[in-house]
């Protein structure tokens, strides 16, 4: 076989996990990585929250890929705007999707078109610096906040507007939303779940961490508690229960120790409509109850004064244009991550929103050993890779970013930092090309 030409779609951890894989396997090939943005690393720069600075570590392995000769970096492409995908089967031996998972799931409820409500990717973006399109950003007014959802990411919002603002202001937060952060006097922030507390999705680490905030306390209702674990809940979750309650029983026998925050733990609450005229001013909830894994609703209601909601019950896929796409799961449409010939999904984009960075990385491995077997069962692989790509771009007028640029944007914001925090994240495209000298 002579050098196979792969793209990867998506410079996130499945991306970049695939792109280790395959040029390690197939050491010949050129594997061009192609990012919406200017800026590489997906979620990893986009939504793990600006205080766990740890988990960002992972960039330093990510930029090592970066760098091999035979990988070369596209950003600033988006894929179905800028070139679709039957020009990369034309230009590529493989194409691999990596494109994750950015779109909120909706609410369907009465209300939540109104400001002041949010989904958690767009609230997220907004502390992260993502840029997205115009919308206006969080005011965050009033003393009350309503978090829908009890996930990781629920917790990292609810820990993002508890914590102190001196204890951002020396990580890579946006400078506007810590502004507003800074700004906001919230007194009470609500995290409201569908199901019973053993049906949380916390992980233990990331609820626990909620009662560890110096300005803020915990509120659990004693009575809320399952005494056990349902006898239906699946095996292979029983034990992360067991650990949930644990930690939940322990923030409801603690005593009020009057600290200016309180995060209220609210559980068998179904979101039934948003309340407000002009702005978010609370939210109307159904009382459920447990019928299996199942919350069903009780009709009986009751109300939360709130001038912010952030939804964050789960992500979807977005749709490419002349990629399949399986409506029902919100994901590429896929077979064990062959999508047709030539053409591989990864990551949350293959299997929905679900598992941590490293978890994308085993998904990853399965495919780059897919693709590695299906190129080397074709006699020969022919196709112009880089070189076409490079000049359709060049012929529509798209300024791309490569490594070389990437890393002038990368240098630019750690400079803007000034020793206070890690960097200051430029928060449009036009200012990220700007630094580039891409312009
Ligand atoms: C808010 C939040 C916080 C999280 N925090 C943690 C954490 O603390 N620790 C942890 O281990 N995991 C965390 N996760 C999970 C982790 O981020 C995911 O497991 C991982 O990012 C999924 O990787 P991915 O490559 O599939 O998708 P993504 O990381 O979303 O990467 C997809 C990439 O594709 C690009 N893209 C999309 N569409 C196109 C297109 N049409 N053309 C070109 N490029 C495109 C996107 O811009 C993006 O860069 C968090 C997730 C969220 C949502």
């Amino acid at each position: 076989m002579n050098a196979p030409a792969i793209a990867i779609v998506g410079a996130g951890p499945a991306g970049f996990y695939a792109a280790d894989a395959l040029v390690r396997r197939l050491p010949d090939c050129t594997l061009d990585l192609v990012e919406r943005l200017p800026c590489p690393f997906g979620l990893v720069r986009g939504g793990v929250a600006p205080d766990h600075p740890g988990t960002k570590a992972v960039i330093r392995q990510f930029e090592r890929t970066l760098s091999r000769p035979n990988v070369a970096l596209f950003g600033n492409v988006e894929v179905g705007r800028d070139v679709l995908p039957a020009e990369f089967a034309q230009f590529y031996d493989a194409t691999l999707y990596c494109t994750g998972a950015l779109r909120d799931r909706r609410l369907e409820i009465p209300g939540e078109d109104l400001p002041g409500v949010f989904g958690s990717a767009q609230f997220v973006s907004w502390y992260n610096a993502i840029p997205c399109e115009p919308r206006p950003a969080p005011r965050l007014p009033g003393t009350a906040a309503v978090i829908l959802g009890q996930g990781n990411v629920a917790a990292d919002i609810a820990r993002m507007l508890a914590r102190a603002p001196e204890e951002l202001a020396a990580t890579d937060i946006s400078a506007p939303a810590w502004e507003v952060l800074a700004a906001a006097r919230l007194t009470d922030i609500f995290v409201i779940g569908r199901r019973s507390a053993a049906w949380a999705s916390f992980s233990a680490l990331e609820l626990e961490e909620l009662g560890a905030i110096e300005r803020a306390e915990p509120r659990v209702e004693p009575c809320d508690l399952e005494q056990g674990i349902p006898q239906d809940m699946p095996q292979e979750r029983r034990q992360a229960a067991e650990r949930n309650l644990e930690i939940l029983r322990g923030f409801a026998a603690r005593a009020p120790q009057g600290r200016p925050v309180r995060l209220h733990f609210v559980f068998n609450a179904r979101p039934a409509a948003i309340l407000g005229s002009t702005h978010a001013e609370g939210i109307r909830l159904e009382r459920t109850r447990m019928e299996g894994a199942r919350a069903i609703a009780t009709g009986s209601f009751f109300e939360i004064a709130a001038g912010t909601v952030v939804s964050a019950i789960g992500y979807r896929s977005v749709p490419i244009p002349g990629l399949a796409f399986d409506e029902a799961r919100g994901t590429v449409h896929n077979e064990d991550g062959r999508v047709e010939a030539g053409v591989y999904a990864a990551g949350w984009c293959r299997r929905g929103p679900q598992g941590v960075i490293p978890a994308n990385r085993a998904d990853a491995l399965a495919v780059a050993e897919r693709i590695a077997a299906d190129l080397g069962a074709q006699a020969q692989v022919a196709k112009p890779g880089r070189a076409a790509l490079d000049a359709l771009l060049r012929s529509r007028g798209i300024r791309w970013i490569d490594a070389a640029r990437w890393r002038r944007i990368d240098a630019a914001e750690v400079a803007r930092g000034a020793s206070r925090k890690p960097r200051e994240k430029f928060l449009s495209i036009e200012e990220m090309l700007r630094a580039a000298g891409a312009d």
